[in-house]
């Protein structure tokens, strides 16, 4: 503020022109203080809603003496008049002249300093300009202080100018964009826009309180006191948040410095090149890292060549400059006032760089051992910090951090980015950079005392051209260049926690993938194996599972441990009958249900079914007492089906083998249960007797070929004879097997196993053959060729060569006094086509001269329809309707009628196993015409019939 201006003011504060309130906040509990606010229609533009430092640093004064700043906006006569009225308590920013002193009091230490400054079009460049008579044209603010060193300047220089006031700096800045002023002056900083030419004047600004307002003036003046102590370096900082050069400024070169370096278009600068990433020399041999930049941009920017010359100490540095290999120390520590004291001066600093400690990952000792590598570091702020005999001084970084590393000290201080750096290349996975700002240093270029002026003007306007951001942003980009490089194994040493998480995590997901692969495959399998292990018909566990799943129990009891584990086998009686007449799907139905009813039967452990023999089979666990009677309820339950409408009786029996008793295998024991159920009726039990026949069949099984090659089996023959004349007939050919390893063996022994294994074939031929032969030797011999009938198994129906087989023998011996005995169950086979083709099979029996005997007629489901289909010869009516007859008249008339049909549809009727001469009798009064039986004669040996034969013939 300056007297002009004064005059104004007061003529405004007598006028009482209308004034009004910004602040508005009424019931704080802190007093006000209410700030005048000099607002200019363009200022600055506001930071953080605050206008400029002086008004920043009132806020804060206020915050020191216990009050709330409130600005007041108004023109600056404005303020003057309120401070006058009372309606505003300071005014700040006030430049201290005597006259001011009527109407303020000033506070007693300067707030700042208030720059009235000249800003020309090109800044200094202004001045090279070779035209001095056309005057500069400069522009002021109407009202605002002008300050009277302008000419004084401009005449120094050599121009005259011209003032041109206007309304603001809106208006003024719009004559400088239209080009209709050269240049500005004013007293507060300007925009960006304008370059500074030179500062014109600088005077200590204070803030005012109204005259005589003592209690607040020593309130803010105790509070700038001790805002001065604890916040040294407020001003600085203000200047900076508002001021601070972030790059972009335009570079201004004056003649003096472009005749420099026009004179030397190669500079040396000194590098002191040992940290990482921020000065170092890479692989090529180059200068590398994030001052590479700063240099590469300086060149650039000032149009010269830069040679590094590379240097490991500071030391080194020095002496290039002292020895004038280098013009210019690349970087080092910002420090003027060492500067001088060294003979050296030093630019701005370009860059700021923030200390962080590197020490072992335990952490450092409460009284550390410091190793730093730089002199000046050690020097001045650690030997701040620490004794000196707890500073180590090293050659390197690296030199450093290795003592730290070894133990030799604990903590090393390191820029962030190269602590950074160093820690994570990995050469040091002991140690660890905290992060935490140290300190900061500030760096700048430092060259010898004698350097011309141009040179240090120069690269300062470079500094300000560039801003700090070049240098931060250089490093960082060098810092980003060496994270990407890392390797995983850096990683590790620096983050090892993550590492493992993330190692765990991988593990975890391979685990997890494996364990669900596992799991489906398991899946699949068990699927397979449960559809291998089913029985398709039934749906319930086959034989082979039993086998698979109940083996081990079976074997861990072998020895009587579990005395009450059985192998049950249940099957249907008959089932090919039961199959060829209502189809297999009832035979499976009835392994269905009593399946799954013996499921759920306390006693059973494991169950399953085998459809293709109508069996079910179970693993049970339950004493004898207990089961059989179970076992028989349910073969009861389940021995009729429902077949359509129809209910049929499907007689059920079983077998049941304890595994303890003698210890076996389950598979034996299954075989034996399933032994023990045939003709169990309904249910049998494996024991000793049955087992000594099982050790017997499969005996006789593996000798059945060597016994027939030896001829061990002999065809007898039983004679059959007239009733009533008692004269034979001729004779039915029985086998024996006189075995010289298991003695003399009757058909019942094993007629049925070689049916079972097919052996029957070769035994009956052989047996046929026999008979052939006899009959053709007969006539030889003396004897009459009286007819012998010789016994065919119902296997042949299955035989595809039966025929051809017979037709070879009769080729040979005829049919001459051959007779052919089938059982009806010789027609009791699977399906019409079966049955059609085993009436084939007597038809060519027939036709090659055979007379067929219906063996054992009335001992089973005598099927009449059967005679009616296939004409046979002899009806052979089987004992036991004999021995039914006997005791029953019913069943005398049915003989009868049995014989009466027999002769009805032309066939021989005889009876077997007459032994007594009642039932002789009886036959003959029932109308029978032959006999068989022991009372005639028994089956006897070859020789013996023929003796038979002679003398009853
Ligand atoms: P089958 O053909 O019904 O033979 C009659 C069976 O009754 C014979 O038993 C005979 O000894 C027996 N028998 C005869 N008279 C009497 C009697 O008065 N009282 C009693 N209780 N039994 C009498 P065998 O010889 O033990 O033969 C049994 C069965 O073996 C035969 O029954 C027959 O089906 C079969 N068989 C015998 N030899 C052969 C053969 O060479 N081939 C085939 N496939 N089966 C044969
Ligand atoms: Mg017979
Ligand atoms: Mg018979």
């Amino acid at each position: 503020m300056h007297a002009s201006d004064w005059k104004k003011a007061a003529a405004l504060v007598c006028t009482g022109v209308a004034f009004f309130f910004a602040g508005t906040a009424q019931a704080a509990e802190q007093p006000e203080l209410r700030i005048g606010v000099n607002v200019l229609p363009v200022l600055a533009d506001p930071v953080d809603g605050a206008r400029d430092l002086n008004q920043d640093y009132m806020a804060i004064l206020a915050n020191y003496a216990g009050m709330r700043a409130v600005y007041v906006s108004a023109s600056w006569q404005e303020n003057l008049a309120r401070l006058q009225s009372g309606e505003i308590d300071v005014i700040a920013n006030i430049t201290d002249l005597p006259a001011r002193h009527a109407f303020f009091d000033y506070g007693r230490i300067p707030m700042s300093t208030s720059k009235s400054m000249l800003y020309l079009r090109g800044g200094t460049q202004m001045f090279d300009r070779a035209d001095r008579t056309t005057p500069l044209r400069i522009g002021v603010i109407r009202d605002q202080y002008t300050s009277p060193y302008l000419g004084m300047v401009l005449a120094a220089e050599g121009f005259p100018y011209t003032l041109s006031e206007y309304e603001d700096r809106k208006a003024l800045a719009a004559a400088y964009a239209a080009g209709r002023i050269d240049g500005c002056s004013l007293d507060t900083a300007m925009p960006k826009s304008l370059q500074p030419a030179a500062a014109l004047q600088a005077d200590p600004v204070y803030f005012v309180v109204k005259k005589g307002n003592q209690e607040l003036l020593d309130r803010l003046n105790s509070a700038a006191s001790r805002l001065a102590l604890a916040r040294p370096m407020l001003y600085a900082d203000l200047y900076d948040l508002y001021h601070i050069n972030t790059g972009g400024e335009a570079l201004m070169l004056d003649h003096r410095e472009r005749q420099y370096l026009e004179e030397h278009p190669t500079l040396h600068f000194a590098a002191v090149v040992n940290e990482r990433p921020y000065s170092y020399m890479d692989g090529n041999g180059e200068f590398a890292g994030g001052l590479r930049a700063i240099v590469d941009r300086v060149s650039a920017d000032l149009g010269v060549t830069i040679e590094i010359v590379p240097v490991d100490s500071a030391e080194d540095a020095y002496a290039a400059l002292a020895d004038g290999t280098a013009d210019v120390l690349l970087n080092s520590r910002w420090s003027p006032g060492w500067a001088i004291t060294h003979d050296y001066k030093q630019t701005a600093p370009y860059m700021t760089s923030y200390f962080t400690e590197v020490t072992r990952r335990s952490g450092k000792p409460e009284d550390p051992m410091v190793a730093y590598w730089s002199q000046r570091l050690g020097e001045t702020t650690l030997s701040k910090r620490f004794d000196e005999d707890h500073l180590k001084r090293y050659a390197s970084v690296e030199d450093s951090l290795q003592a730290v590393a070894d133990g030799h000290a604990d903590v090393a201080y390191l820029r962030q980015d190269v602590a950074q750096y160093e820690t994570f290349a990995g050469r040091f996975p002991g140690l660890v950079a905290n992060g935490t700002v140290a300190f900061a240093t500030r760096t700048a270029m430092t060259m010898p005392q004698d350097a011309d002026p141009a040179l240090l003007s120069a690269l300062d306007k470079e500094i300000a051209h560039m801003g700090q951001e070049v240098a931060n942003g250089a490093i960082a980009e060098e810092r980003q260049k060496f994270l990407k490089n890392q390797s995983i194994g850096a990683y590790f040493y620096n983050y090892p926690q993550y590492f493992f998480f993330g190692a765990g995590i991988v593990a975890l997901v391979i685990a997890l993938s494996f364990w669900r692969y596992r799991r489906m495959k398991k899946r699949t399998e068990a699927h397979l194996q449960d559809i291998i292990d089913r029985d398709p018909a039934t749906e319930l566990h086959n034989l082979a599972w039993i086998e698979r799943v109940g083996s081990p129990i079976v074997t861990v009891s072998k020895g009587g441990k579990d005395p009450y584990l059985a192998a049950v086998a249940v099957h249907a009686m008959r089932p090919d009958i039961i199959a060829g007449t209502y189809g297999r799907e009832v035979l499976a139905a009835v392994c269905r249900e009593l399946g799954r009813d013996m499921e759920l039967a306390p006693w059973a452990v494991h169950v399953g079914t085998r459809t293709s023999s109508a069996e079910v089979f179970a693993l049970v666990r339950a004493e004898e007492a207990v089961l059989v009677p179970a076992l028989r309820e349910m073969l009861r339950k389940h021995d009729a089906q429902r077949v359509g409408r129809m209910l049929v009786r499907i007689p059920l029996e079983a077998g049941v083998c304890y595994v303890g008793d003698p210890p076996m295998d389950l598979k034996t024991a299954m075989n034996n249960a399933s032994l023990a159920a045939h003709g169990a009726r309904p249910v049998g039990i494996f024991n000793s007797k049955l087992q000594r026949e099982t050790l017997l069949m499969s005996r006789m099984e593996s000798i059945q070929e060597d016994a027939l090659a030896r001829r061990e089996f002999h065809v007898w023959y039983q004679p059959k004879y007239e009733l009533k004349t008692k004269r034979c007939i001729g004779a039915e050919a029985l086998v024996r097997w006189e075995s010289k390893e298991l003695g003399f063996l009757p058909p019942g022994k094993f007629i049925p196993l070689f049916e079972g294994n097919g052996f029957i074939s070769q035994l009956d031929f052989y047996n046929l053959e026999h008979v052939m032969q006899f009959q053709r030797e007969a006539p030889g011999k003396g004897l009459p060729v009286l007819p012998i009938s010789v016994n065919q198994s119902r296997q042949h129906m299955r035989e595809e060569d039966y025929i051809e087989r017979v037709r070879k023998l009769v080729a040979e011996y005829g049919t001459t006094g051959v007779e052919l005995e089938l059982t009806e169950t010789a027609f009791d086979v699977l399906g019409e086509a079966m049955r059609a083709h085993s009436i084939d099979v007597v038809e060519s029996l027939r036709g090659m001269g055979f007379s067929i005997d219906m063996d054992d007629f009335g001992s089973g489901y005598s099927d009449l329809a059967l005679l009616n289909q296939l004409p046979l010869d002899v009806m052979k009516i089987d004992r036991s309707l004999l021995l039914a007859s006997e005791g029953s008249g019913r069943m005398r008339i049915v003989l009868e009628q049995m014989i009466a049909l027999g002769h009805a549809l032309d066939m021989h009727v005889i009876c077997e196993g007459i032994e007594t001469e009642e039932q002789e009798q009886m036959l003959i009064s029932c109308g029978c015409e032959y006999g068989q039986g022991y009372l005639y004669g028994k089956p006897m040996r070859r020789a013996d019939y023929e003796a038979f034969l002679r003398e009853h013939a």
